[in-house]
């Protein structure tokens, strides 16, 4: 079973790392491969480049074997729409293989909105994470495919390549990206919500508006 979880990361933070590692769990699988998106479609320009971002990334999960990254949107032009990624994994892991992908309940309230929504669950499973006061909007297209699709347990996705829904209601912590962003813009620090490594990163390069002076 291949696993994907996708996302912005700008930056990442804990609460991507605590749900990467308790979807490995959920799943019983070795891996999880995240997928930094090169321009994200739906929301405006990112605090930080693609670049950027990903060495945050590689420099949160290092010496962790269960969090990989799979840099494949950096490489493509333009918006990094979800089913052209899973299209090309599809590819190369051939029909039968099991492909998931995971996403926040927050991101999946708006998935009729993804490119070719419809052809995502013929090529991939979705892993549904529950996210505290981010419900799926009842009768939404996104909570319908749950209904329509919904697997039994997580051992079920094994038995096909893709089509099921799992959600999954792990313990997550309560930290965004956005409340990150903030918190550096207005000089407070962000330390514990994210790797020292990483922040300190942020601070050197003076990303999202950090002081270059001030250190952990
Ligand atoms: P932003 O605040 O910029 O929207 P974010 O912290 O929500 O960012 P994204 O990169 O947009 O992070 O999210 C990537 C994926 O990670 C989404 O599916 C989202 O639901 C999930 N996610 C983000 N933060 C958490 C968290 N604290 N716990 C669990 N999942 C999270």
């Amino acid at each position: 079973m291949h696993v994907i979880y996708g996302g912005t990361f700008d930056p990442i933070h804990h609460g991507h790392l605590r749900l990467a590692l308790e979807v490995c769990d959920a799943l019983a699988v070795p891996r999880i491969h995240l997928v930094p998106c090169h321009i994200p479609p739906h929301r405006g320009d990112t605090g930080a480049g693609s670049q950027q971002r990903l060495a945050l990334i590689r420099q949160a999960i290092a010496g962790e074997g269960a969090l990989q990254v799979d840099d494949r949107e950096l490489g493509r032009a333009g918006a990094s729409y979800t089913a052209d990624t899973l299209r090309q994994l599809r590819g190369e892991l051939g029909p039968d293989e099991p492909l998931v992908m995971v996403v926040g309940t927050d991101a999946f309230a708006s998935f009729d909105r993804w490119r070719e929504w419809q052809s995502i669950p013929e090529l991939a499973h979705i892993v549904v994470v529950q996210r505290p006061g981010a419900d799926l909007p009842e009768g939404s297209e996104a909570d319908n495919l749950v209904r329509q699709r919904r697997a039994g347990c997580a051992q079920a996705l094994n038995q096909q390549p893709c089509g099921l829904v799992l959600e999954l209601d792990p313990p997550l912590l309560d930290i965004s990206a956005t409340g990150i962003r903030q918190r550096i813009a207005d000089g407070r620090s962000p330390r514990y919500l994210m790797p020292d490594d990483v922040w300190r990163t942020i601070q050197t390069n003076g990303l999202y508006g950090a002081c270059t002076s001030a250190r952990v």
